[in-house]
């Protein structure tokens, strides 16, 4: 029983530790990875706060060291999900209609937790189980998912604040209801502040849900659930399930409860589920919200304008942080004959420099890709260009998975601008690049915004306002987010909201308010002090 309007703690970005050598930090992080790395962690499903142990269990395996088993997790059959489901939908009614401010608390509580305690065990889940090194675990696992909660918690009572005008006589409202029914995510390997978000975000505006984790994701997906569970989310409220993702999705849309899907992987599986909602869309109660952020081939475009050691710049770290498995990526650029020598100098220097390896050893700024299914695909899309006389390996171009998945940070040179490595997502360290007469730059423009069907993330580099304004003109719809003179990584919670449109996903913005909006379900309420009692309006007179 709220009596008050509360406001909520400013929410502030997480200030992200810099692990330098000799820190506090550094120490408790790599002390933690090394007893997580040898703890041999068993993984249940969580259905109604229960541990599900089925024996039906898969190895989690480090990415960089994949003889090595870390672990287990436990995957379901038919009748888990069923229960799941039945589970979420018997919390609802309580979780549903308690105060928003119980539901604010437990993630405000979750936020302080992983920025204290539950910190270094998240960050050394995710390098050891997604290879991720120190820094890129730290912005994720920890910087991020504390941002989302954070945020959220603040976008929840902005949304909350939006009333409509009341005309004299009358008081109108309008409640933001949660959906009617159970929420499904499902969320990639890449992330895990998009793992926790993807339930979170749902349950946080008062839905309950059936959480699919990655199976490459599991060993840090556990973490959340104690994160969860120590910040004092009930049971029921979000449950955990691993497996088949085919009979999984099955059965969750087959549901007539089924009220909305939270989905972030790839474009083609997010169309093919949007497609078996719509073949289903006679069973529901609801019409299904459907949320989902999806592929990329995202581009950074320079003018001769440019700065060539900024370009090379955006291209090392846009394109190779996290081995390019970022959704955001650079994995095309197109760079003006006249700077591209000094372009390609930069980079043959700045990638010479990377070291790959385990992310144990803080100074490998390279480890490895998520799977073997992953590597074989990146290796032979490698092979493909060496062979092929439209394109010449110029950086890298080897790998080795002899121990852990490794692929040397690649640049490929295209002669053509839709060679097959120009449009296609490799999601891997490789980047390629055509090479355009300058005074071509507004039909080079063109091919940046038609050469695929993404539109997820992209990055201009000039000094000229004029080109700066008319390259952002001609890509309006080439990218959700667009960057200026930066790399077209890295989005922050709470200042640059993330997500892409065409085949890239619904843009709904994860980390703002829209995405929250999603998840509600508008009531308006109307009261009237003085009820009419005569039907007669005066024009009738
Ligand atoms: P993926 O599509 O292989 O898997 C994502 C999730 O979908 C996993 O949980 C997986 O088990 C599940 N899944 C796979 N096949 C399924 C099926 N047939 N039915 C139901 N569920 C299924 O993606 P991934 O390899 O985990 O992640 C990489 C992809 O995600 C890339 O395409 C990347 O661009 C995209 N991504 C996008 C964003 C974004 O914000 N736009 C963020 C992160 C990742």
């Amino acid at each position: 029983m709220a009596r008050g309007f509360f406001n909520v703690p400013v929410a502030v970005n997480e200030p992200v530790k810099g692990y330098a050598p000799g820190s506090k930090e550094r120490a408790e992080l790599l002390a933690t990875y090394k007893t997580m790395f040898h703890s041999n962690i068993d993984v249940p499903m969580h259905i109604n706060g229960k541990e599900i142990r089925t024996g039906n269990t898969k190895n989690i395996t480090p990415p960089h060291d994949h003889q090595h088993v870390v672990g287990q997790y436990h995957t379901a059959d038919k009748s888990h999900i069923n229960e799941a489901i039945e589970t979420a939908l018997a919390a609802r009614q309580a979780w549903s209609s308690v105060s928003w401010m119980e539901r604010a608390s437990i993630f405000l509580k979750a936020a302080e937790l992983l920025a204290g305690p539950y910190r270094a065990k998240m960050n050394a889940a995710t390098m050891i189980a997604q290879s991720k090194n120190v820094h890129q675990a730290e912005i994720d696992a920890a910087c991020e998912m504390i941002d989302f909660f954070r945020f959220n918690v603040q976008y929840m009572t902005d949304i909350f604040k939006d009333q409509p005008a009341s005309a004299p006589g009358i008081w109108n409202r309008v409640e933001y209801r949660p959906l009617e029914g159970f929420v499904y995510a499902i969320s990639p390997f890449n992330f895990t502040s998009i793992a926790a978000n993807l339930p979170a975000s749902a349950a946080l505006m008062g839905n309950v849900v059936v959480w699919k984790p990655s199976d490459h994701q599991a060993y840090s997906a556990q973490v959340i659930v104690d994160l969860f569970k120590e910040a004092g989310l009930p049971d029921g409220v979000i449950n955990v399930v691993y497996g088949d993702p085919v009979m999984i999705t099955d059965t969750c849309l087959s549901s007539p409860d089924f009220s909305g899907l939270h989905f972030t992987g790839s474009t083609y599986v997010f169309k093919e589920l949007w497609k078996q909602i719509g073949t289903n869309i006679h069973t529901y109660k609801t019409y299904p919200r459907i949320v989902g952020e999806t592929g990329g081939k995202d581009f950074i475009w320079a003018h001769n304008s440019a700065n060539p050691l900024q370009v090379a710049t955006a291209i090392t770290r846009g394109a190779f942080e996290y081995q390019g498995q970022k959704c955001s990526a650079a994995s095309r650029a197109y760079i003006p004959a006249s700077i591209w020598a000094d372009v390609r100098t930069h980079l043959e220097k700045q990638t010479s420099e990377l070291k790959m390896g385990s992310p144990e050893d803080p100074s490998n700024f390279i480890n490895a890709v998520i799977h073997e299914g992953s590597f074989d695909k990146i290796a032979k899309y490698i092979d493909a260009a060496k062979a092929d006389n439209d394109a010449d390996v110029i950086i890298g171009g080897n790998y080795d998975k002899s121990k852990g998945y490794f692929i040397e940070p690649t640049v490929i040179l295209a002669k053509s601008p839709t060679f097959s490595t120009m449009t296609t997502e490799l999601f891997g360290p490789v980047m390629t690049i055509y090479v355009y007469e300058d005074e071509a730059w507004e039909a080079s423009l063109k091919l940046v915004d038609e050469s695929t069907e993404y539109a997820l993330t992209g990055a201009i580099f000039s000094t000229d306002r004029y080109i700066v304004e008319k390259a952002s003109k001609a890509l309006e719809n080439a990218a959700g987010n667009f960057y200026i003179n930066d790399k077209p990584t890295g989005a922050v919670v709470g200042q640059q909201p993330f997500g892409g449109a065409r085949a890239s996903g619904t843009n709904d913005k994860a980390g703002s308010a829209q995405n929250l909006l999603r998840w509600t379900s508008v009531r308006l309420i109307k009261e009237t002090f003085v009820t009419p009692q005569d039907y007669k309006y005066p024009f009738l007179g």
